[in-house]
């Protein structure tokens, strides 16, 4: 089937995943939501693989359980992403393939439990230490409302000084949309 409109930052965050993940691979979902990156990884690295997903909200580790038919290699977490490495075996460490971050709030959920500045970037930082070479971090951010476009430009500026020897990093997106339109990063772990 040929498409019509491109791809949004949802479905670029897929399009770029999908052809780097394979079966046995760990990845991470840490903004679990409604669940549909969770089902995503899910049918890219299992059934040899595991996928952990984090959500602050009951509801979304509900909505992601009730999601996902395949629960055997799916751990859903119900704690903020920033202390996702407490929760993650630590013999994962540096093995992970990719972490996938879609920032703001549920939609239809609480608007209070929305991604924060600060928690995002300290999950971040950490995040790139348990990146396993080669892997990736995507992040969807929405600068539709205030706190969503300082959290925007907190981590695009974050990753915009990271060290090009170390990372790539790209901001894949719309020209000539209203600049609150929601865009994607992309992180990957460079091999040495
Ligand atoms: N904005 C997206 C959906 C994002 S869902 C869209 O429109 O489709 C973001 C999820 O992150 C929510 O379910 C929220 O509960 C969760 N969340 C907020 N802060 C978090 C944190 N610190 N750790 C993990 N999940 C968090």
């Amino acid at each position: 089937m040929r498409h019509d409109s491109l791809l949004t930052a949802v479905r670029w965050s897929h399009h770029v995943l999908a052809p780097r993940l394979l079966d046995g691979d760990v990845v991470v979902d840490m903004t679990a939501g409604n669940g549909h990156d969770t089902l995503f990884l899910a049918q890219h690295v299992l059934p040899r693989g595991r996928v952990f997903a984090f959500d602050v909200q009951a509801e979304a580790v509900e909505a992601t359980r009730l999601r996902i038919s395949e629960s055997e290699g799916v751990t859903l977490i119900h704690a903020g992403h920033e202390d996702f490495a407490s929760h993650l075996p630590v013999e994962q460490k540096e093995k992970v393939r990719a972490f996938m971050f879609n920032l703001g709030f549920l939609p239809g959920g609480d608007k209070a439990l929305i991604t924060r500045t600060e928690t995002t970037l300290r999950a971040l930082r950490e995040a790139c230490e348990w990146l396993a070479e080669d892997g990736l971090i995507t992040v969807v951010a929405y600068p539709g409302h205030e706190a969503g476009r300082t959290e925007a430009d907190a981590v695009e500026q974050w990753m915009s000084a990271l060290p090009s020897d170390k990372f790539e990093t790209q901001r894949i997106g719309f020209l000539n949309f209203r600049a609150t339109t929601p865009f994607l990063m992309v992180l990957r772990k460079r091999t040495p």
